[in-house]
């Protein structure tokens, strides 16, 4: 197994991915060899699904993590009928929807099987939800989104923004610590029941031969090349992957210890968290904006402690 930390040089790139933009790197070799990529997108409705490109260009659409359970569609058979007729196939996703994608290919050498370390993924109503309540508060309609990005990276890579722009030329941005759908994902509220009992976690579990994620370590490890523009943790379990990652930008070897410490999502599934039964009744009865901030919100503690910091800074500076 190869464990490495890794970037795209291209910054634009680097910029617009999540990470370190390797899965970027990857996929263009894919496409450049005359081969097909699926992975998740958004479409016209903002919801997350699948989606099969075969351009360049087209990748952009993958680009980005979407912290929603993609739609998979008929992205499994049209990457089957795609294996069949010869080519080469990067199928792309959570850990369970590459162990879904392995089980109907099996083994197969045109197939390049790539997951992210995997959290957990909400449940599309909440997205869907929190997405149309967001719009009503800021008396927008969903047609008038023009963007919708989980990692912005202009606040950094570590104290990312989600951001929303819409075509009048106005933006909602958070830093994600005070945005209510991203707290509720990150505090385990709104994942889906069945990440909570993953089975497709390191070692046993996991059937892709790349493993992508935010190489959160790289502070401690190797702060001298932190420049907070994005490192990607890359673990490879194939030989031949070698043909895929020689290009990326390596910037150290880790050991596979280094980045389950760092990153204990690889191997361990989220604990249910003791008052989501009530979160998920309250949701259900009540509009979710005030639901999620019920139950995710900062307390009033934390908003004081943050005001005050605010104030004494501006006041020494
Ligand atoms: C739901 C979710 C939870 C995650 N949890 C963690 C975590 O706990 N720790 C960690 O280190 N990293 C996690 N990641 C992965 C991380 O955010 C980056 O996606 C990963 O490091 C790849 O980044 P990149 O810069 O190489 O490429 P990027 O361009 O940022 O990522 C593109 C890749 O992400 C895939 N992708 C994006 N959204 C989805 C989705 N909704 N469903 C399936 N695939 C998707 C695309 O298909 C493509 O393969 C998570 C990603 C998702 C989607
Ligand atoms: S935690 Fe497991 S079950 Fe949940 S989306 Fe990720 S891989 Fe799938």
């Amino acid at each position: 197994m190869k464990v490495i930390a890794a970037h795209n040089p291209d910054a634009d790139v680097r910029r617009a991915s999540s990470s370190g933009g390797v899965f970027s790197l990857i996929a263009e070799k894919v496409i450049s060899e005359g081969g097909v990529v699926y992975g998740a997108a958004f479409n016209e409705e903002w919801k997350v699904e699948h989606l099969r490109v075969d351009t360049i260009e087209g990748l952009s659409a993958l680009r980005g993590s979407k912290y929603v359970y993609s739609h998979v569609g008929s992205a499994y058979e049209d990457a089957l009928a795609d294996l069949e007729s010869g080519l080469k196939v990067l199928f792309s996703g959570t850990p369970c929807q590459v162990a879904a994608m392995k089980k109907r290919a099996g083994e197969r050498e045109n197939l390049l099987l790539l997951e992210v370390i995997c959290h957990g993924a909400p449940e599309p109503i909440y997205w869907e939800r929190y997405l149309s309540e967001l719009c009503n508060k800021l008396k927008r309609d969903i047609t008038d989104i023009t963007s919708v990005n989980f990692r912005d990276k202009r606040t950094g890579w570590k104290n990312y923004s989600f951001t929303v722009k819409f075509s009048n030329g106005k933006t909602f941005t958070q830093p994600h610590t005070d945005n209510l759908y991203m707290r509720a994902f990150l505090k385990d509220f709104t994942l889906r029941e069945a990440c909570f009992r993953c089975p497709f976690k390191y070692p046993e579990g996991s059937k892709a031969d790349i493993t992508l994620g935010d190489c959160w370590g790289i502070t401690q490890i190797a702060p001298e090349i932190d420049n907070n523009l994005g490192t990607s943790l890359l673990v490879s379990k194939k030989e031949t992957d070698c043909e895929f990652t020689s290009h990326v930008t390596k910037d150290k070897d880790l050991s596979f210890q280094d980045a389950v410490k760092y990153n204990p999502a690889i191997t361990s599934t989220p604990a249910l968290p003791a008052n989501r039964d009530l979160f998920k009744t309250e949701a259900k009865e009540e509009k979710l904006l005030p639901v999620l901030k019920k139950f995710a919100g900062r307390p009033l503690s934390q908003k004081i402690y943050l005001y005050l910091a605010k104030l004494k800074h501006s006041l020494l500076h």
